[in-house]
């Protein structure tokens, strides 16, 4: 290792919202850091769906699937409907 051009590693208290601490290496100068979101709370390992929204934004996301998926759904009638009448007129047409 070179001289004095790397930080020091040294031991640093992280400190979860949910109150979970942890004591992990870190070249952070300051002794104690704040985190907001560690394993023990993480939805991830927890298995349980837990969002800070605000905004409402997940909601919005929600709301424009579920229209995407409404739209999609009339499109593939839509669809249907055309070949429908196309195998109709081709039935028709076969007649004559
Ligand atoms: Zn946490």
């Amino acid at each position: 290792m070179k001289a004095n051009i790397h930080p020091d590693f040294t031991e640093t208290k992280f400190t979860c919202s949910c109150g979970a601490e942890f004591i992990a290496g870190s070249t952070i100068k300051d002794q104690d850091f704040r985190v907001e979101i560690c394993s023990n709370c993480h939805p991830f390992y927890t298995g349980q769906q837990k969002l800070v929204d605000s905004t409402g934004r997940v909601e919005k996301f929600r709301e424009k699937m579920e229209r995407a998926k409404k739209a999609q759904e009339k499109a593939e009638k839509n669809v249907e409907l055309v070949d429908e009448k196309k195998k109709t007129k081709t039935v028709k047409k076969a007649k004559k």
